[in-house]
């Protein structure tokens, strides 16, 4: 168990359908192996690129297309969020990839809100609903999605996403989804900064307009980005282990999560795909506070800065912030408050960093 596990958490950047565990393959396509599992469901340790990273979520999307299967999905993902002691919670999906079965959109996203709502709430956690648009999709289709989300804020949705991959998906067929939702006074986030770099995010901010952008980690490299980041308040859902897994980074400590927090950039940490990645929250807490010496308040900081950048009503965010604060000052909160020994050799804390694949020279 992580010593980062009970440390009260926020997640904001968690993918539905990258986070189907073990047990939950198991039970949807009865005959799978653990081995079998990890190698279909999970991501190698270091991939190409993004798409290589992204490729094994369509396994998972083939087995979400009916209502038993969203609503196991989402039991599951809550008793992850559940066991790392998440608070407050964004989970988001593309709701146009599970109709192969005969659901409509708007079937598929009142049956994940529904049970977002019932298993969230029996663990105690605030979680809300985002809904993807994806960067392959036709004009049409981002504006359907859009319209998904506008229709469903009472079934949970407070936002509005585009995900997949940069490369060679320019921002023109989303632009009018984009504009349709701030119209609606629907928040947005964006994933950019991550397959393609400043530019990217650039480009994003001009003419998506989110409020927040998902990783936006390659800002880094332009200081004009980070400027208009840190004027607007734009805040950036860092994903460390994600992006180094994509050969973007060699390793959490060359990851520019400390720097741009460091440059006032409002940033938070987060796993992504967990099973894409093998990951917890509180597995990823541990691999930063061993890269930079990151104590409880400084995730505690990242943690409150992105509960303000949370898109749910402020009664909820309140809610969530008070939870915050209160665990983080019970007893059973055990993470370090000082830096650990960890801190001064990051691969101490890190027994996969003993791999020569996760443990490449800089
Ligand atoms: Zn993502």
């Amino acid at each position: 168990m992580s010593c980062w596990q009970s440390l009260p958490k926020v997640e904001l950047h968690v993918h539905l359908d990258c986070a189907l565990s073990f047990e939950s393959v198991a039970r949807l396509a009865p005959g799978f192996e653990r081995a079998g599992y990890e190698a279909a469901f999970s991501a190698p340790e270091l991939c190409r690129d993004l798409p290589e990273l992204l490729a094994p979520a369509v396994r998972a999307v083939a087995l979400l297309q009916d209502e038993a299967a969203l609503r196991l999905a989402v039991r599951d993902l809550a008793a992850q969020l559940a066991a790392d002691h998440v608070v407050y919670a964004e989970v988001r999906f593309a709701p146009l990839l599970h109709l192969e079965r005969g659901l409509s959109p708007d079937e598929v996203v009142a049956i994940v809100g529904d049970e977002l709502r019932a298993a969230a709430g029996a663990h105690g956690i605030e979680a809300r609903l985002l809904l993807c648009a994806l960067r392959h999709f036709s004009p049409g289709e981002s504006l359907a999605t859009a319209e998904l989300a506008a229709r469903h804020v009472a079934s949970g949705v407070v936002g509005l996403d585009l995900a997949g991959d940069e490369g060679g998906h320019p921002l023109d067929a989303h632009v009018a989804a984009f504009a349709f939702a701030r119209e609606r006074g629907l928040p947005c986030t964006a994933h950019a900064g991550e397959g393609a770099g400043p530019g990217s995010v650039a480009d994003t901010l001009e003419r998506l307009r989110p409020a927040r952008i998902g990783h936006g980690v390659r800002s880094v490299e332009d200081a004009g980005v980070i400027a208009r980041l840190v004027e607007r308040g734009v805040h950036l859902e860092v994903c460390p282990t994600s992006n180094v897994q994509i050969g973007l980074y060699p390793d959490v400590a060359a990851h520019p999560l400390a720097a741009l927090r460091a440059q006032g950039v409002s940033v938070g940490v987060n796993t992504d795909g967990r099973t894409l990645s093998r990951l917890t929250l509180s597995r990823e807490y541990e691999r930063v506070a061993a890269a930079y010496g990151w104590t409880a308040r400084d995730f505690e900081a990242c943690n409150l800065a992105a509960l303000e950048a949370a898109f749910a009503p402020p009664e909820v965010v309140e809610r969530a912030r008070r939870r915050l604060l209160a665990d983080a000052a019970a007893p059973d909160a055990a993470a370090p408050r000082a830096a650990t020994p960890a801190a001064a050799d990051p691969k101490a804390a890190d027994p996969e960093a003993a791999d020569p694949k996760t443990a490449r020279p800089a």
